[in-house]
């Protein structure tokens, strides 16, 4: 079939949709690298959705160093890096605000499934292969602006399916279920056919005691960063993938869309971060022996804590302060919407103590004054510090006390 004439080479128009920083940096690149370097994964992925992330992630072919790209980066357009010599990788921070990360091509192998893969260098051919799912497994090769594309990925982009490139590819390694929800709920695709008769094996006991627990949780975490966690949890719970990889039931969804912000970045937090702590807490709080799933899951201890706190439920033992925090604050308001009133009153309230430094001596009057005051704050009469003083400077004043001295 023809192309209409005003369709460009896919080539072109990936690098049409990259963020103009990035585009500039793939330019420099073309110009002073004659072959070896390739756009890869979800780069290539968004920029064919046209919605293209801040990031670039490079491969770079035997031949080409790491290291040499990474300085070249760095003295065209300013900035810095960090080399990673033991695993081939540099992470270059441009100046311009645009974070690359370089990889040298290589294969990896499987020493038995479900573990750390041990990895050499390899052509990019080989580097594809070990990736996850099709629509990432294409790479865009910089020197030409051919589209390398061995699984079908590009097909499987235009039908929105997560394919795995082989049968046994969740049973190497099943955080790559959690990736696929993660991508599913954000670009609304579905697994295919296929992904679903390959999950079944790599749900099993014996194939999860293999599998790595880090890998497992930093996908978790990933997916409580993302807008649309609640649809990836609940796509994994669809799958029946929920249980068997992390011990976790899906929580109700009221609390999650209760849960608010302002306050969270009002306080400095990293928004990301934040946001996901809370949403962890919160997903804890809904299972059953949280405590001891915070503890699976290596929760800090700053959360466990929190954690704790939130479980008490007895709230007027609890220290206020502590409740005020975040993101514990953020939680607790999103499980107990009433107490906001509760929680947000921490104004200081006329004590004994303030009366004998307006001059009362001690005695009954003490008492009588702070009764008078604090029914007057219950009506609502006096709202501040302040006004609860001008009031029993007023009390004390006038004589009309049946009390005496
Ligand atoms: P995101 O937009 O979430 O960053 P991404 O696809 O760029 O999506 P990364 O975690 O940055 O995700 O991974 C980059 C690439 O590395 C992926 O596109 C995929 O090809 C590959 N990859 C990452 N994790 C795995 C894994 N567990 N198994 C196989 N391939 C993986």
């Amino acid at each position: 079939r023809k192309r209409p004439a005003l369709e460009k080479p896919l080539g072109e128009r990936i690098l049409e949709a990259l963020p103009e920083g990035a585009r500039r940096v793939v330019l420099a690149l073309r110009e002073v690298f004659p072959q070896g370097i390739y756009l890869v994964g979800g780069a290539v992925r968004d920029a064919l959705l046209d919605r293209s992330g801040p990031d670039l992630d490079l491969v770079l072919e035997p031949g080409v160093r790491v290291g040499e790209v990474a300085r070249f980066l760095v003295e065209r357009f300013g900035g810095s890096f960090g080399l990673h010599y033991a695993f081939g990788t540099a992470r270059v921070r441009v100046s311009f605000g645009l974070t690359v990360d370089l990889a040298e091509s290589r294969e990896e192998v499987y020493p038995y499934p479900g573990a750390l893969p041990q990895v050499r260098p390899a052509p990019i051919a080989k580097d594809l292969e070990r990736r996850d799912y099709t629509v990432n497994a294409m790479a865009l090769s910089l020197a030409t602006l051919e589209l390398l594309d061995p699984y079908g990925g590009l097909e499987d982009l235009r039908n929105r399916l997560l394919r795995p490139l082989h049968p046994l590819s969740f049973v190497e390694d099943p955080s790559r279920i959690v990736r696929g929800a993660r991508l599913a709920a954000r670009l609304a695709f579905r697994f295919s056919e296929e992904a679903l008769k390959a999950l079944p094996p790599a749900l099993l006991p014996e194939v999860l005691k293999g599998a790595s627990k880090s890998r497992l949780r930093d996908e978790l975490f990933l997916t409580l960063e993302e807008d649309t966690f609640l649809e990836a949890l609940s796509l994994l719970e669809e799958l029946g993938a929920l249980g068997p990889l992390y011990g976790l039931k899906l929580p109700p969804r009221d609390p999650f869309v209760r849960l608010r912000w302002e306050p969270l970045e009002e306080e400095g937090f990293p928004p990301g971060r934040a946001r996901m702590e809370a949403r962890l807490l919160l997903l804890l709080y809904f299972q059953e022996n949280p405590l001891e799933k915070a503890l699976a899951l290596g929760l800090p201890k700053r959360l466990q804590e929190a954690l704790a706190l939130l479980l008490k439920g007895s709230w007027e033992e609890v220290d206020k302060e502590a409740l005020g925090k975040e993101p514990l604050r953020s939680v607790f308001l999103a499980l107990f919407p009433e107490k906001e009133g509760w929680l947000t009153e921490k104004r200081r309230v006329l004590m004994g103590r303030d009366l004998l430094q307006l001059g009362l001596k001690p005695g009954p009057r003490v008492g009588e004054i702070l009764r008078q005051v604090a029914e007057a704050r219950a009506r609502g009469e006096v709202r501040t510090f302040e006004e609860e003083l001008a009031l029993a400077r007023r009390l004390i004043g006038d004589g009309s006390f049946s009390v005496p001295q």
